[in-house]
């Protein structure tokens, strides 16, 4: 029996947000609610990612959001966040499709694209017609991509790309993929390059087996030789701040995701935790150390939104910096996946079972614990901030 979500608001913070703010979360929302919640259980079971949904979400504005025109809705970047809030409330896959398209996809486009990249692709993705994938990590580079073995060799006016990506979102059904590769000059920068799936040497093949993620598409690329146009180099990428820049954008979706995981669970554990009778035909609500863990989720989760809410408010204002994103993602996704384990335990046997979100979605959050820098990744991205000194 799955319980209808109540939302948590325990510090009066909806009263803080702007009409738009509030229908932006409402209309996500509800889109989750509607065609989200009723078939997610499924596709997990059956490993499928719920395409006949991409569409749909185009129409709603949730891809490149916080993009001017091409399309694009042109939302705050408190509203996108709020809109991965209600995506990851529903699956963190569904959140980790509209992160990638969005802010690891659409956004290098829009920021080092040149103006033809921007028009042929950014109108096409904002409806979902076009999809993209990010590939950055390697088989033997994920926390530290600066030592990618991906080359770029210009050759008259192609490129030539080689190498191996791992661990890819979307891979497999992505129209384009920005890769991230070496070029073969003086310099050796790493440079984003629209690399179009169909060209020949570009394969995508599938990750089985996850236990996590599994409404979600993962890819492993190969690029053997594939020649693309000298125009297909993204002219504003320069050195490793660029996929940075973009990780930045995903990492801060994904700090609001996780209240929205976390959310589900406590909510879930909430209802469960008043309607569960156990001695003396009392609810476990009642019982003083179940309540002790509700309190503790309902403050971890409060203290989550102020900190994403004022990460937002900073990122709207141009003064936000990477640690603060580090901070907000690092905190969140640990805090949901307490939620998460706490939850389960409120809810005893029935907490395992797949009539609940709540496995699903601490199963989910241990990747996105690992993905757009580690736990302990971030906390040296902080560390280094206030000590001045890198301990990588
Ligand atoms: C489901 C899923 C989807 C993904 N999607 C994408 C995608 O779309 N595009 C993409 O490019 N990548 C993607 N990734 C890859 C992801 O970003 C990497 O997994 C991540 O960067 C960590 O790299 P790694 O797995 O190689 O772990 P490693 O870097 O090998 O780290 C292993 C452990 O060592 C720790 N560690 C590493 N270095 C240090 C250090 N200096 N000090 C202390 N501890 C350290 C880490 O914190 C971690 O605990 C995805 C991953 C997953 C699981």
């Amino acid at each position: 029996m799955a319980f209808k979500f109540q939302g948590v608001d325990f510090l009066h913070l909806d009263a803080g947000f702007s009409e738009d703010e509030l229908l932006v979360r409402r209309t996500a929302r509800d889109f989750v609610e509607d065609n989200v919640i009723p078939i997610i259980e499924e596709c997990y079971r059956t490993e499928r990612f719920p395409r006949e949904l991409v569409p749909v979400m185009g129409e709603l504005g949730f891809f490149g959001a916080t993009i001017d025109g091409y399309g694009c809705a042109g939302m705050s970047n408190v509203e996108y966040g709020l809109v991965t809030q209600e995506m990851e409330r529903g699956d963190s896959g569904l959140r980790s499709f509209v992160s990638v398209q969005s802010a690891l996809c659409m956004y290098p486009i829009y920021t080092f694209g040149s103006d033809e990249q921007k028009s042929t692709w950014l109108p096409a993705m904002a409806k979902g017609e076009k999809l993209g994938c990010f590939g950055l990590t390697e088989p033997g580079f994920g926390s530290n991509p600066g030592g990618m073995t991906t080359v770029a060799r210009k050759s008259g006016d192609e490129f030539i790309l080689n190498g191996e990506k791992m661990w890819i979102t979307s891979g497999n059904i992505a129209d384009v993929a920005v890769i991230w590769a070496k070029v073969e000059d003086k310099d050796h920068k790493v440079r984003g390059f629209l690399v179009e799936t169909d060209r020949p040497g570009f394969r995508a093949y599938e990750v089985h087996g996850k236990w996590s993620l599994r409404a979600s598409v993962t890819s492993g690329l190969s690029l053997q030789d594939v020649h693309i146009p000298a125009t297909n180099l993204l002219p504003g990428t320069g050195g490793l701040k660029s996929p940075l820049m973009c990780l930045n954008q995903a990492r801060y979706g994904i700090s609001w995701g996780a209240i929205g995981a976390a959310m589900s669970c406590y909510d879930t554990a909430l209802q469960y935790a008043k309607a569960r009778k156990q001695f003396h035909n009392q609810p476990i609500a009642s019982h003083q150390l179940i309540q002790d863990k509700l309190v503790w989720m309902v403050t971890e989760i409060s203290k989550a939104q102020l900190l994403s809410l004022q990460v937002g408010r900073l990122k709207d204002a141009g003064t936000v910096g990477h640690q603060h994103i580090s901070m907000a993602k690092r905190n969140n996704v640990w805090m949901a996946l307490e939620c998460a384990r706490i939850s389960r335990d409120i809810l005893g046997a029935n907490g395992i079972t797949e009539d609940y979100p709540i496995m699903r979605h601490m199963m989910n959050l241990e990747s996105v614990k690992t993905y757009e820098g580690t736990h302990d990744i971030h906390a040296l991205i902080i560390g280094q901030h206030i000590t001045g000194s890198g301990a990588y």
